[in-house]
Formats: structure tokens, sequence, C-alpha cells
């Protein structure tokens, strides 16, 4: 069992990133996504310094993706200044980047010299099994494809998750409308903005060249129902809370409004998987975006999951026991980070700003200091710093 026959269900950021990964550590692996194309929507994402080094280390050429951010601003709706946090900071203890990069650009880049017919596109997986030679996927178009280990990187609604017996996503009562919107003069593209209100919460981020990631977070309910001319809903909760944020509001329409709103969603973590199966990403821990890390956990899963298949690589043999024991040591390594992101990602605080007003008696440098040594925390900085190492001694191929 060299070389695993590995299954991968989704090609979104996760899916594609591990996919990657274990292609360039010699597996066999192929891509099964539902959507006819490569082509992604939705806005920009937060790349962290620790998801930057995986992309490195994924030999990903981010140069000139996205833009470089320096420093977040938190203000409160009255404009009352309560934090500016030098991700400058960040970058030189972590030694990478911050960076934001609308999720198209970074797709595209996953893609550069990924082999196309690793992907087969138009194929929704309607059942996965772990048999007893290894699992099996079957498909819409009743084809099916059998190897010996799956990833299910299917999402927020995943239906591998559902498989394995990991419980439902809930939804946290918030929701946001979001996207990119070109702003000629964006001032300093350094420099990302969050305000936070009693009854919302707003966030205007560059996201490279003139584009502008906003979002504008709500209450949200399962009943719901979509306002005619939403565009006014969101004007009228938060015009006046600062210049650019009217500058921003006064280019939008109901049109940039269209695929709003996203209501956000926590899954409790699982336990662990079943079998020779094991999630990946949003399909593991959704979380909502509040400290915009969905992306860089779908990155840091792909780290320490390429670890634990780093024992089949080569001439190594391994048995089916081994897999499954490499997948639930895995499943383990990443659990308690990933519970701790979303556990702090779910905090109330961040949409209070009567909760956060205390916060404005704290430091900078303290809240910059705090930031980081979470980041820090739930890196996996030992691997991650012996794959960095390893990969400076012997390159691998792109
Ligand atoms: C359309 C879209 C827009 C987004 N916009 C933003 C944004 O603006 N800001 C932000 O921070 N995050 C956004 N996200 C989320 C962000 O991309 C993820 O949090 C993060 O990148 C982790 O991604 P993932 O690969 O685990 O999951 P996803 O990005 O959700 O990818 C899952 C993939 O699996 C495919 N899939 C699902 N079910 C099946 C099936 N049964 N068979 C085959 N394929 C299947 C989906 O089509 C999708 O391509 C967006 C996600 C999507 C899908």
């Amino acid at each position: 069992m060299g070389r695993l026959r590995v299954l991968v269900v989704g090609a979104g950021v996760g899916g594609i990133s591990v996919a990657r990964g274990l292609l360039r550590d010699g597996h066999d692996v192929t891509v099964f996504e539902r959507r006819p194309d490569a082509s992604a929507g939705g806005g920009a994402v937060t790349i962290w310094s620790n998801g930057e080094t995986v992309l490195a280390q994924l030999g990903v050429d981010m140069d000139g993706a996205g833009q470089l951010l320096s420093n977040l601003q938190v203000l409160t709706s009255t404009g009352r200044r309560i934090a500016t946090l030098d991700l400058g900071a960040i970058v030189g203890r972590l030694g990478a980047p911050v960076r934001m990069v609308p999720r198209r650009v970074l797709l595209d880049r996953l893609l550069e010299h990924f082999p196309a017919d690793r992907i087969r596109f138009n194929s929704r997986a309607v059942k996965v099994l772990d048999t007893e030679w290894g699992v099996r996927i079957e498909f819409d178009d009743g084809s099916s494809a059998e190897g010996d280990v799956l990833i299910g990187a299917d999402g927020l609604h995943s239906m591998v998750r559902d498989v394995v017996g990991a419980p439902h996503a809930e939804p946290t009562g918030w929701c946001s409308w979001q996207g990119l919107v070109t702003v000629p003069d964006v001032g300093d593209k350094h420099a990302a903005l969050m305000v936070i209100g009693d009854h919302g919460n707003l966030g205007l981020w560059p996201a490279g060249g003139s584009d502008v990631q906003w979002w504008f977070d709500l209450p949200w309910s399962q009943d719901f129902v979509r306002p005619e001319r939403p565009i006014d809903v969101i004007r009228s909760n938060f015009t006046g809370w600062c210049d650019s944020v009217d500058r921003v509001l006064a280019m939008l329409t109901d049109d940039d409004l269209a695929d709003s709103p996203y209501p956000h969603f926590r899954h409790p973590i699982p336990g662990p998987g079943q079998g020779a199966m094991t999630l990946l990403g949003d399909a593991a821990h959704t979380m909502p975006p509040t400290l915009a890390q969905g992306t860089n956990a779908a990155l840091l899963d792909t780290m320490v999951l390429r670890k634990a298949l780093s024992g089949f690589r080569g001439a190594t043999n391994g048995s089916a026991g081994e897999l499954v024991r490499a997948l639930r040591w895995y499943e383990r390594t990443r659990r308690r980070s990933v519970t701790a992101v979303s556990r702090v990602a779910s905090l109330q605080v961040s949409h209070s700003e009567a909760v956060l007003r205390p916060a404005a008696m704290v430091s900078d440098r303290f809240m910059t200091w705090g930031l980081t040594t979470f980041l820090r925390s739930v890196s996996h900085r030992r691997m991650s710093a012996e794959i960095s190492r390893d990969l400076a001694v012997a390159p691998t191929a792109p």
C-alpha cells in the first residue's frame, strides 16, 4: 500500500489543497465535484500567517494575489476606537503574511500546475461506503469509484459527514450580507476595518487592486423572509457608522446583495471518523466567519492530514489497519485546535458593542499579542516548522 488511491469529494479550497498536497507526496488522487467547472463564487477569504505557510508548503505561488494587510482597526458604531491590531507584528512572529484574497483567485492559484485530469466535474456523490477492500463512492449518474481512502471535503452540508455519523451544523442566529465591490480610491490598502454595533456589525477589508470585501452581519432566524429591497434594510441599519461605510453603502445595489444573506452555521466538532473515511475543511468544522478562520482551518487540516499519511509514501508499506489509525491520528490532532478556533469564532463578543466596550481599555499591543498567541497556539507550529525545514532541504517539484 505504498501509493494510496485517494478519493476526494469536493473541489473547494479544502479539496483542491489536500489533493494538491497528496499528489505531491506521490499518491494517486482523484477529486469529484458536483459543479460543472472550477469557477468559484463568493467574496474574499482571509489567509492568516499559518495558512499562508501551508500554501507555501503546497508550492502555491501567492505572489501578488489579493492584498497583504498590516493592520485591523476595530471601532464601535458610534465611532469610538476599540483597538488597532498590528497585523505586521503577527507576520513578524509567525513568519508569513496576512492576506485577503478573492476566493476565485485563491482557487486559480491552487489549480496552477494541478493536473486537470485529476478532477471529475459533474460528479455529485450520493453514497459513500467503507467496504472490506477500501472505500467506494457512488454518483448521481450511476457511476462509481473505488479507492483506499476517502476525504469528505464537501463543505457545510457534507453528505460524507452524514455517513461518518457526525452531527449536523447548527445556525448561530446571525447571517452575513457580503460581497466584493470596486472602490476607485480605497485609501490605505493595507488597513482592514471592523465596526461593531449593538444590533449588527460590519467589515471593509481590501482584497487586491481596487476590490474591497464588504460584509454586514445581522440577526437571522429559520423563518427569515427576504426583504423586497434588501439594500434599504442594510442602509437603514448601517448608514452613519463611518464615512467609508457610507461610501460603500452608496455604491451597493440590490444586485450586489442577490446571493446574500449567508446564514452562519457551526458544526459540533465530530468525534473519530469511520474506517478509511475522514472529513476536511468546512465538512469537518463549519464555523461562523467572525474570526475569518474557515479557509485557514481547511489549510491546516491539509497539512496535518498530509503528515498523517506521510508514512504511506513511496516504498513504505502499510496495512489497512495502519491507514485507519493514521486517519484517526489526524482527526485527534486537529480536534483540539479546531474546537478552540470554532469556540472563539462563536463568541457573542464580536456581535455586541456593549460587551466589547471595556476592550477599549486594553492596549493595542496586548490585543495584538493575544491574537498572535492564539493563532500560534492553534497552528501546529512544531509540525509546520519540521515540514518547512524538510522542504528546504529536499524541495518537491510543483
Ligand atoms: C460558493 C461559496 C462561496 C463562499 N464565499 C465565501 C466568502 O465570501 N468568504 C469566506 O470567508 N468564505 C466563503 N466560502 C467558504 C470558504 O470557501 C470555506 O470556508 C473554506 O474555503 C473551506 O472550504 P471547503 O473546501 O472546506 O468547502 P467549500 O468551499 O464549501 O467547498 C465544498 C465543495 O464541495 C462540493 N460538493 C458539495 N457536495 C458535493 C457532493 N455531494 N458531491 C461532489 N461535490 C460536492 C461543492 O460544490 C464545493 O465545491 C464560500 C464557499 C462557497 C461554496
